[in-house]
């Protein structure tokens, strides 16, 4: 259903931007509409109350990834199975080396079985479903709506569709693009795109060029990235736009694979530098973290000597879109010229799945040198365009937007920086200083530092280029949220428990299946046990776990799920993640579900 609706692609191919000023361009009626966004002016909701027709309504309120139900067609299942049956056995009797006519009765008797109980399928009477989008009068209903309005994902909850205005949606786009700064020639300092005068074609055909070149590979994907936006309904007090660059599959992504992986290798080749600075030192520097598990490590050091005072959370208000293309060449190239110094090797050998350090590549696999990969990376940093509209844009600042590796030039950029700075503090033996950022932890452009002290907030612009924005949380220092757990403090004991974003929403969220639709059974229960093993993870308390569940059983239960097997679902989780769940004592034996109303 997904492609339906989100047609952004053409939306975005459409534009000529010659025709669009900031103040004249296409008309639309959002001010007299309730759901006006009064600080826009324009449309932006997510209430589709704005959607007349009933069923279209009902349809799109299931999310983007809602399939309709199909009836049954046996005459084609048979078929199908048929001649699969036919496929299968040519490959058997090929690899084994015998006659085909060997399978024919094995073949008969599978027939025979599928023959009956298709027959006996048949006879049950089903419900016959009616696709609502196949209906000629919602598909022009839907029509209608997108000539005014774009349907796309909301930030933060990707299964909840947003209605936005069109023309905002293009106008907020060329804005990003920086296009009215430079009709009007007051070029905007610091613009993260510039336009570019060659054709879009031309850039494929240099791209293709290099990686070819480079990475001696045929496969590489002609097409490029293009620029959307999604709103993120949970700003307050007015929704902000997520930016991205749409490059599923584009021209740089098989050399932004190759980068990822050895980035990752170079990542971790420091995380063994950083372990032997701990060892040396008492202090680790290391302060990346993959997920928030790491955070309960983090805890359990004070926890075991009851010794927490304070906890702040950070956030890199813009890390992606502000960091200089020559600044983050630089400390890319120090970190890995360090990884590479450090592990005593020439080359890394890349392959399908991962990469290594050696000293003799295998003649057929690709192998880089210190050299070449921090050439090959910079050429990458160059060469990040999108296109909107006729026009194609390059991206001027900031981190590449949309490549598989920008997470880890993020994590990597940042870390050099925080390296530097510990190790300067220990050759000025600061002691005092170096105590209180003993546990740091961070998670790409979220930072959580205990018992600091604050002292972050003074010291932050010795650590990071000035280019850099960080926002301190505004609690009190004993409770933040962080990923996605919330941390609190009490009697300098650290608990977690669940915290989502999506609770300060002010519509309700689809974030799981409805099983009215297609989707198989055991999948949607499968993703309830997902979710209590995550609860029971963050949650240091029975309380907050219980709670968490019995709002989502709530959720659930009106989404055609059954009691009797979410309860079932729950002993199983309870047996199979026993270790987990044992912190909770026996409460955990009783279905949180049988509380519920
Ligand atoms: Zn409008």
């Amino acid at each position: 259903m997904a492609q339906r609706f989100l047609i952004l692609n053409k939306i975005v191919d459409d534009v000529i931007t010659k025709d669009w000023d900031i103040n004249t361009s296409f008309s639309c009626d959002c001010s007299s509409s309730e759901f006006c966004d009064p600080h826009h002016g324009h449309v932006v909701t997510g209430n589709l109350k704005i959607i007349k027709d009933r069923k279209l309504r009902s349809l799109l309120c299931k999310g983007p990834t809602f399939r309709e139900a199909k009836n049954a067609n046996w005459d084609k299942y048979l078929e199908n199975v048929k001649s699969s049956l036919d496929a299968c056995v040519q490959q058997w009797a090929l690899s084994k080396k015998v006659d085909v006519e060997m399978f024919q009765g094995w073949k008969t008797n599978v027939m025979s079985d599928v023959n009956s109980k298709v027959a006996e399928l048949r006879c049950k009477r089903f419900k016959r479903r009616r696709s609502v989008l196949n209906s000629p009068k919602i598909k022009r209903a839907l029509e209608k709506l997108q000539e005014d309005f774009v349907f796309v994902p909301t930030d933060k909850a990707s299964n909840n569709i947003a209605v936005v205005c069109k023309k905002f949606y293009i106008q907020k786009s060329l804005e990003e693009l920086g296009i009215f700064d430079e009709s009007k020639s007051v070029k905007k300092d610091g613009s993260t795109y510039v336009a570019v005068d060659k054709s879009r074609q031309e850039i494929i055909k240099n791209h293709i060029k290099y990686t070819k070149s480079n990475l001696n590979t045929d496969d590489i994907p002609e097409s490029f990235p293009f620029l959307y936006w999604i709103p993120k309904m949970h700003k307050k007090p007015f929704s902000k736009q997520r930016f991205i660059a749409a490059s599923f599959f584009c021209t740089t992504k098989p050399l932004s694979a190759v980068l990822t992986k050895c980035l990752k290798l170079v990542e971790k080749q420091h995380k063994i530098i950083c372990h032997r600075f701990f060892r040396d030192y008492g202090i680790n520097p290391m302060w990346i973290l993959h997920n928030s598990t790491s955070v309960h490590d983090l805890a359990a050091n004070f926890n075991r000597k009851k010794n927490a005072r304070n906890v702040r959370t950070y956030d890199f208000s813009t890390l992606y879109t502000s960091i200089p293309h020559d600044l983050l060449k630089r400390q890319l190239a120090w970190v890995i010229k360090k990884a590479f110094k450090s592990s005593g090797k020439t080359f890394i050998s890349v392959y399908k799945s991962g990469a290594s350090w050696t000293n003799s590549p295998k003649k057929n696999t690709l192998a880089l040198d210190c050299k070449k990969f921090i050439r090959v990376l910079n050429w990458l940093i160059d060469n990040i365009y999108v296109t909107f509209g006729d026009q194609c844009f390059r991206q001027v600042i900031g981190i590449p937007m949309g490549t598989d590796c920008a997470p880890f030039l993020a994590n990597l950029f940042l870390f050099s920086y925080e390296f530097k700075w510990i190790d300067k503090q220990r050759k000025e033996k600061n002691h005092k200083v170096l105590q209180l950022f003993r546990s740091c932890g961070r998670y790409i452009d979220d930072l959580c530092l205990i018992n600091n002290n604050d002292l972050m907030k003074e010291v932050m612009a010795d650590i990071y280029p000035k280019e850099l924005e960080l926002v301190p949380d505004d609690t009190d220092g004993l409770s933040c949220p962080f990923l996605d757990l919330n941390i609190i403090i009490k009697d300098h004991i650290i608990s977690t428990s669940i915290y989502d974003k999506r609770d300060a929403f002010d519509f309700p969220i689809v974030n799981f299946p409805t099983l009215t639709g297609n989707i198989p059974l055991k999948s949607a229960y499968g993703v309830f046990v997902g979710e209590l093993v995550r609860y029971a993870r963050a949650c240091t308390y029975y309380d907050d776990f219980s709670a968490r569940t019995k709002s989502l059983i709530n959720k659930l239960m009106k989404q055609a799920f059954t009691f009797r097997k979410l309860k079932a679902s729950y002993f199983k989780f309870v047996t199979s993640h026993f270790l987990l769940v044992q912190k909770y004592g026996s409460r955990i034996l009783s279905f949180p579900g049988d509380e519920c109303d």
